[in-house]
């Protein structure tokens, strides 16, 4: 954090601690060039996402959508209801905690692979074949929709994946 008085980037966090009622953190900085003193809070910020498309079209965040391509990719496994909203769920404030409102959605496809890969194989090879499949020749986000919009054809493929 650069020092506000003297724009020096030598500062340091000399203290930490929570405040109104464990939703921020307060820390106390010191400067070691001109030994000025600031403090910085930091706290949730539950950001509006805007996804980028490959085509650069953008689109506000749907968690929903990213919750159903998640359930159709996990359908028929032993997964609770539970364990795939805690999913989506990490998956969310991972993007919420890159600092950017801008995500792209191929990176919401690998963040989806990642967090199914470690939960179940099923769900993550079905997920995987299809994101990798369309992933040259398509837009993802349409193909998530039309996951989420579940037509016959789309369920087939997904089903080949087992
Ligand atoms: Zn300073």
């Amino acid at each position: 954090m650069r020092c506000p008085f003297c724009q020096s980037l030598n500062t340091h966090v000399k203290d930490s601690r929570p405040a109104e009622d464990n939703a921020v953190i307060r820390r106390r900085r010191v400067c070691g060039d001109c030994g000025g003193r600031f403090t910085t809070f930091e706290r949730v910020q539950l950001r509006e996402l805007t996804v980028v498309k490959r085509d650069g079209k953008r689109q506000a965040f749907d968690r929903d959508k990213l919750s159903r391509s998640v359930r159709i990719a996990a359908r028929k496994r032993p997964l609770a209801d539970e364990q795939l909203e805690r999913l989506v769920s990490g998956i969310v404030r991972q993007l919420e905690s890159t600092g950017e409102t801008d995500v792209q959605s191929d990176q919401i496809g690998l963040l989806v692979m990642d967090a199914l890969k470690g939960l179940d194989d099923v769900a993550y090879v079905r997920f995987a074949s299809v994101y990798k499949d369309f992933r040259e020749a398509r837009d993802f986000e349409e193909f998530v929709e039309e996951l989420a919009n579940s037509s016959g054809v789309t369920a087939k493929r997904v089903d080949q994946a087992e």
